[in-house]
């Protein structure tokens, strides 16, 4: 079992600790080179976190495969304890985290960084619960001979994480895993990676060595070396659509099962007979505004009845420009910083292709924080556009920003068909306060979570996962990790 170890409640603390150094086999271990980390609201360098290469993963990969044996001969309860002791020890330092993660996402304390900390204690917790749950089945075949199905973990799994909400995406992939009794390698994101490290060795005090194993590196140094490696048995990657692709082609050369999770450009459609108040609040919250719009779940296509747009967009603004834009760390701030300059510049590209669009009108709402000391370049305000064309990359693409399309609709089929349009199908949302339109709305929209009058965050015992070139699998509940994360074995006893 690793060292304990003590921390204060300073992120300084944190940086210098995770300062060039990789979590292999339960301890702490020097890398080669480093990347330095930068704090998005200050533009200002927090740390150098492991620029990790094929050495550094070939150690990281070694201790998981050689700690996995041991692992999978715990009882799948006493592994399940354990998992469950990891997540209270997570949260005896939810605040510290919290705080890491505001420095390094630029995501708002208040707003963000407490609530994916709680998320993510949770979600482990969940399925430290689930150990009990790994059940085979019998099957009638002959009365004399007994025939049996068991569940097997597979072995080493690779888990890649992006930056957008680093520890929450951690936590449904490695609670499963471990529970299901694989061993883990997880790749941080070389943009965020410390509250992921801190998470990770607060977990691994209550986790054999070897078990939980964390390094950090670009996507194509580290990144590759690890979906690359022979011994991995598993990949599960949430990110962009390109590097899904790329990832997906690595696991079919190598036979491997892959799990995606991926982007979206998810709709929302307001109906007529809608509760108003409840649908702008919900565009809000859906838009993830306070995450700065950088939510693969984001509901930026936004389809308004015509009845209702004009209200919708006065009741939108109003409310947009209520939210408070600034310090991460301010208890005052809503919305923080976007990660960093090249996504500022992606986000900047598309407004402007919006608003070079004839007939389009480009809203922004609130203030930019004018504060000496933040980056002003990596502070956006929510944007509407409306009046946009159907096909317009900003309607079809993927910003990830805080900008959302909202276009108005009279023939129900049309719009359910405009839902429908773009490649992705992660989520979608309707609202309305008829049972028939909700239940024929939700049987037809293509998308792998579709909710009717909220646009919630993820629950644990509720399973997610996209269609399309949204990915493949499911995250969340007892089902993913028995499907994603074990083997069946059938056997035959004469
Ligand atoms: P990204 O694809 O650039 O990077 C994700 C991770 O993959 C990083 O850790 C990166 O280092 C690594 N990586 C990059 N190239 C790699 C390679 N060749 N091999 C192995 N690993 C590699 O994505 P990002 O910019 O960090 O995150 C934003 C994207 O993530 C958006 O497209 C968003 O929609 C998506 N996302 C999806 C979900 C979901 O649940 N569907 C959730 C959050 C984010």
């Amino acid at each position: 079992m690793p060292e304990q170890f003590a921390i204060s409640a300073a992120p300084d603390e944190i940086f210098e600790r995770y300062r060039q150094v990789n979590l292999i086999d339960g301890v702490r271990v020097p890398a080669k080179a480093a990347l330095d980390v930068i704090n998005p609201a200050t533009g200002l360098v927090i740390g150098q976190a492991a620029a990790s290469g094929r050495a550094e993963t070939g150690a990281a990969v070694a201790s998981a495969k050689a700690a996995q044996e041991s692992w999978a001969q715990l009882p799948a309860r006493e592994r399940g304890k354990r998992v469950t002791a990891a997540a209270c020890a997570v949260l005896e330092k939810a605040e510290v985290i919290a705080q890491v993660l505001a420095c390094e996402t630029g995501k708002a304390i208040r707003t963000e960084c407490r609530g994916e900390v709680a998320v993510a204690a949770d979600i482990v917790e969940f399925y430290g619960n689930l150990g009990s749950e790994l059940k085979g089945q019998t099957v009638p075949y002959n009365p004399r001979m007994l025939t049996l199905t068991t569940r097997e973990p597979l072995g080493v799994v690779a888990a890649i994480v992006p930056w957008n909400v680093p520890l929450v995406l951690f936590a449904l992939k490695v609670g499963p895993a471990l529970v299901a009794g694989n061993t883990v390698v997880v790749k941080s994101s070389e943009e965020a990676p410390f509250a992921t490290f801190l998470m990770a060795e607060l977990m691994m005090q209550h986790l054999p060595a070897g078990v939980l194993n964390v390094i950090n590196g670009t996507g194509k140094d580290c990144g590759a070396a690890l979906t690359g490696h022979p011994d991995i048995a598993k990949i599960t990657f949430t990110g962009s659509e390109a590097v899904g692709e790329e990832i997906n082609k690595v696991a079919a050369g190598r036979i491997i099962p892959v799990s995606l999770e991926l982007g979206g450009k998810s709709p929302m459609i307001v109906c007529a007979d809608a509760d108003l108040d409840k649908a702008v609040t919900g565009a809000i919250a859906g838009m993830r505004f306070t995450r700065q719009g950088q939510s693969c779940t984001a509901a930026s296509r936004i389809y308004v009845h015509d009845s209702l747009i004009s209200a919708f967009l006065e009741r939108l603004g109003a409310q947009l420009d209520q939210l408070v834009i600034g310090d991460p760390l301010d208890e005052k701030t809503d919305i923080g910083a976007i990660i960093n300059a090249r996504q500022a510049a992606r986000i900047n590209a598309y407004v402007a292709q919006a608003e070079a669009t004839e007939g389009a009108t480009v809203a922004r709402y609130g203030t930019l924080p004018a504060d000496a000391g933040l980056s002003p370049d990596l502070f956006a305000q929510p944007t509407i556009v409306t009046g946009l064309p159907d096909d317009h990359p900003c309607v079809m693409e993927e910003i990830f920003g805080p900008v959302a399309v909202v276009s108005g609709w009279s023939d129900y089929d049309a719009v359910i068909a405009l839902a429908n349009s773009t490649h992705y199908g992660l989520a979608a949302s309707v609202w309305t306060r008829s049972l028939s339109m909700a239940l024929d709305s939700t049987a037809r929209l293509n998308a792998g979570y579709v909710q009717v009058n909220q646009n919630l965050t993820i629950q644990p015992n509720v399973s997610y996962g996209g269609f399309g070139r949204s990915g493949q699998g499911k995250e969340a509940s007892l089902e993913a990790m028995v499907e994603h994360f074990t083997r069946s074995k059938t056997i035959v006893m004469n």
